[in-house]
């Protein structure tokens, strides 16, 4: 049985630009503006979007900062709700996560949302209560860094501690493909995000998925590692 750690933003949720919206109404209401240059936040964690924001506005970017404006941001996360979850849920989503209980994956995230915005986010579609716990940007600087945190934690929390080989990150960009390599774990790229096809397949996952509608492969993959 393995460990799924499943990315947020691209992998589960199409975020339509909510966690975006979120950030701007926390700058104006912080700053009173917004930068005018804009980046992508594919595969960031929350930690270093803010430092780069902040950056691009030419303010200070210290600890304090960066703490105030996510701060904001988690507070103004909930008016984002959607009125539906209609365009929301990546295709397969969230039945490939019933699927993966029955056949006896524990599923986890690791992801560079805040832990507070991942469960917002989640919450919004009814998607919470599949993830008993993940790692999260706070729980380390770099991304590759969450994932003994995920390890260390989906242990604790299975009872039994899970090796390289049968876990496994499930996600939507480059950087979900080099957490797993810089890891010292498995990766399913799923081609949900914004990121084309051929640029996940340079980076050479263990897997690339059109999306999880049809997870066939996922699970041949999964259930087929040593
Ligand atoms: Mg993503």
């Amino acid at each position: 049985m393995a460990l799924l750690l499943f990315d947020i933003d691209g992998t589960l949720l199409a975020p339509r630009g909510l966690g975006r919206r979120a950030f701007d109404a926390s700058l104006r209401a912080l700053y009173g503006r917004v930068p005018e240059q804009a980046f992508p936040y594919d595969g960031l964690m929350d930690v270093a979007i803010a430092e780069k924001t902040l950056a691009l506005l030419g303010v200070d970017s210290d600890d304090a900062a960066v703490r105030a404006l996510l701060a904001e941001y988690v507070r103004r996360l909930p008016a984002e709700r959607p009125a539906s979850r209609e365009g929301f849920l990546c295709p397969g989503v969230p039945t490939v996560l019933d699927e993966a209980i029955s056949r006896g994956h524990t599923l986890f995230l690791l992801t560079g949302n805040l832990r507070s915005s991942a469960y917002v986010k989640l919450g919004f579609f009814g998607l919470e209560g599949y993830f008993p716990g993940g790692a999260f940007s706070g729980d380390a600087l770099r991304r590759h860094d969450l994932v003994p945190v995920a390890l260390a934690r989906a242990a604790r929390g299975a009872g039994r501690p899970f090796g390289s080989s049968e876990t496994w990150i499930v996600g939507d960009s480059v950087h979900d493909v080099r957490t797993a390599r810089d890891g010292g774990v498995r990766c399913a790229a799923v081609c949900t995000g914004t990121t084309p096809a051929e640029a996940l397949r340079r980076e050479g996952p263990d897997l690339l998925l059109a999306d999880l509608a049809a997870p066939g492969p996922l699970w041949a993959a999964v259930e087929g590692a040593p």
